[in-house]
């Protein structure tokens, strides 16, 4: 999976000449990015180091019982605590994002900011700049199957405990909607295999994130699949949208629409897919694909956004009703040029 081993190399020289090191996951940490910014951090505890993941802003609860997860200072709820221990770090490692601005209101820090950072990510076209060492391997099913690669060749594995382990497995799950997408290559497996054989009980790791649900996400996903979704059939498409005060209504909280956009794809003939949520001043979208159709190149066409041919995101400061409009004649104009 690793071709450029001089990038471990200087990963593994970065790493063993930190003393203080700060971990950061994307903007809307998911699974994989919090899973590979905490088994990061506590491999890197194991070896004595002084490591802090520093998120952008708050993870959902249903990561809340992964080993270190109480630890993690929110940029969003603890500015000054954050931008001291960024200042204070001669290591910054970045997880799970390939520019900058994935890390939205705390990427002023880093602009210009001279401690060394090193990239690990599986998302295509790493933007130029992002680190000094860029560990990119889009073929990887996620950051965290790559991680655990890297802290191998780099001889680390060694440091990975049962708690680590299981954060990594997380990732490698979430990712992949378990094992059931992106997840072909043989390689996968031997991972996960390594993982089972440090302890983790995968079928915990999936009780924990999958059925943890309070009440109000299964009332909001009633109320989306059932009121809030549109079939566009002549474009083998369907989205779901969501307004601020139906969030309210439901009580939303970080994470609760996570997984609706995988489940507008399920629907026959449909190809792609997009979740459409207002956040205050605009609209977050998730978008979704099955075969060849690129949401990520679609997405950074009209939406600002980016991500893997088959997942994406991006956002829309158009008022919700006219960001549906741009989204349905986009995909119309986007499909005839395919
Ligand atoms: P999600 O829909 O789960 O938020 O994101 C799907 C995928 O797209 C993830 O891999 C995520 O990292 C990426 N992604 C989400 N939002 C953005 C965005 O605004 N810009 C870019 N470049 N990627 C995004
Ligand atoms: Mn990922």
């Amino acid at each position: 999976m690793i071709k450029d081993k001089a990038a471990i190399n200087s990963f593994k020289s970065y790493v063993n000449n930190a003393q203080r090191v700060v971990i950061v996951p994307h903007n809307n940490p998911d699974g994989d990015a919090l899973g590979a910014a905490l088994g990061l951090c506590s491999v890197l505890k194991n070896m004595h180091k002084e490591a802090v993941v520093v998120s952008p802003n708050a993870f959902p609860d249903f990561l809340m019982w992964m080993h270190g997860a109480d630890q993690v200072v929110i940029f969003e709820r603890n500015r000054k605590k954050a931008k001291q221990l960024i200042a204070e770090a001669d290591l910054a490692l970045l997880v799970d994002f390939n520019a900058l601005s994935r890390m939205k209101n705390m990427q002023h820090i880093f602009d210009g900011d001279d401690t060394p950072r090193v990239m690990i990510d599986h998302h295509p076209y790493p933007e130029a700049g992002t680190a000094q060492i860029q560990i990119s391997v889009p073929e990887a099913s996620s950051t965290c199957e790559l991680l655990y690669n890297v802290l191998d060749v780099a001889g680390f594995a060694g440091h990975i405990t049962k708690e680590a382990a299981e954060c990594i497995y997380s990732g490698i799950m979430t990712d992949t909607g378990s094992l059931n997408y992106n997840s072909n290559r043989p390689e996968t497996y031997l991972t996960v295999a390594e993982l089972l054989r440090m302890g983790i009980d995968k079928d915990r790791i999936h009780h924990m994130i999958f059925h943890n649900n309070s009440f109000d996400r299964m009332r909001l996903l009633g109320h989306a699949l059932g009121e809030k979704m549109v079939l566009i059939p002549e474009l083998k498409a369907a989205y779901i949208y969501l307004s601020n005060d139906e969030l309210l209504r439901f009580n939303f909280k970080p994470g609760d629409t996570e997984g609706f956009v995988n489940q507008a794809l399920w629907i026959e003939g449909v190809d792609v897919s997009a979740l459409f949520t207002e956040k205050d001043d605009m609209v977050k979208i998730s978008f979704r694909s099955r075969g060849e159709f690129p949401v990520n190149r679609f997405s950074e066409k009209y939406f600002n956004g980016g991500g893997h041919l088959n997942a994406a995101g991006g956002e829309s400061r158009l008022p919700l009703q006219e960001t549906l409009k741009r989204f349905h004649s986009k995909l119309k104009d986007f499909r005839s040029d395919l």
